[in-house]
């Protein structure tokens, strides 16, 4: 037997950091939704208790590395299966980029396999098992648009934003999460975005509000790091985006566009300084 997921990437509309906790982790505040550009994965059992992860991708690691992988471990082990998984991922979100790609997988990996083996696991169990793999998982598991708080694993689902287009560029250097919340100095931030402000903007629909309430602090680790980031944004939106602001912590740029008419031209603008650069569609 044989399941498909698609693991879509997510952008943060906002990404507020509001301290360091004891643990190490930062207390967070996120807005989160989803686009449409999706790795795709095909789950196939096998006899044989074992996990095999294959890709069409030579860039990510195919062992236990791989978040997927780190999925279909944990649910095996909790729910004592005792089959084994062939897992393909066909890769198209770009890697250490700020879309959550791996996070993503391995949300499509625990809901796959919850199909795969009949386990009958609810979506609340999902993202707890989801939060041991990483902070942006559970958002993953659940999809659509949510106020992701704590360090992403408590969410609140929150109604979509108006249909955009959302036009996408990657320069060509990778970013460690983990190094940019490490250089950040939560407790010296000047400015914070306004959650309230982004919520009441999406409440109403206001593409306007959406573009001018997007913030993410991660932005003031990941410019001076990448003077390329700020460039970028720059050219975003002088070539006439709506809203433009680094996804995650980066280095992916991401500019909202609401007439159709002006994305060609952003585009082609935009494949002059960056080779990755894709248009995509807000998924509602
Ligand atoms: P986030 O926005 O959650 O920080 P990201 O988009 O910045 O994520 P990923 O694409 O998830 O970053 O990749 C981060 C690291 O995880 C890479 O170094 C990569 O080798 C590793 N990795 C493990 N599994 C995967 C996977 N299935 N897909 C992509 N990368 C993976």
């Amino acid at each position: 037997m044989k399941v498909y997921e698609k693991a879509p990437a997510k952008i943060n509309l906002l990404l507020d950091v509001l301290r360091k906790r004891e643990d190490g982790f930062h207390e967070v505040e996120m807005v989160m939704t989803m686009v449409d550009l999706a790795d795709r994965l095909e789950m196939e059992e096998l006899p044989r208790d074992t996990i095999i992860i294959s890709s069409q991708a030579g860039y990510i690691p195919l062992d236990e590395k791989n978040l997927a992988f780190q999925a279909a471990k944990l649910i095996k082990e909790r729910c004592d299966v005792r089959k084994g998984v062939y897992i393909h991922l066909d890769k198209n979100i770009p890697v250490a980029a700020g879309l959550a790609g791996g996070s993503s997988d391995a949300a499509a990996t625990l809901r796959g396999l919850n199909r795969l083996w009949g386990l009958d696991i609810s979506e609340d169990e999902l993202c707890r098992l989801g939060a041991e793999l990483g902070s942006d998982v559970p958002y993953c598991v659940t999809g659509g648009t949510a106020i992701a708080r704590g360090r992403g694993e408590k969410l609140e689902r929150i109604a979509s934003p108006p249909q955009c287009w959302v036009v996408l560029a990657k320069p060509p250097i990778n970013v460690s999460t983990a190094d940019v919340y490490g250089k950040l100095r939560a407790s010296e931030l000047k400015r914070h975005p306004s959650l309230s402000g982004m919520r009441a903007a999406i409440e109403e629909g206001s593409f306007s509000g959406i573009c001018s309430h997007l913030g993410n602090v991660l932005e003031s680790v990941t410019l001076p790091m990448y003077p390329e980031v700020m460039q970028l944004k720059d050219i975003m939106r002088r070539l006439g985006a709506d809203g433009v602001l680094m996804s995650g912590s980066g280095p992916t740029v991401f500019g909202l566009v609401g007439k159709e008419a002006k994305v060609s031209r952003i585009y082609n603008g935009l494949r002059g300084f960056c080779k990755e650069v894709y248009v995509v569609r807000m998924l509602t």
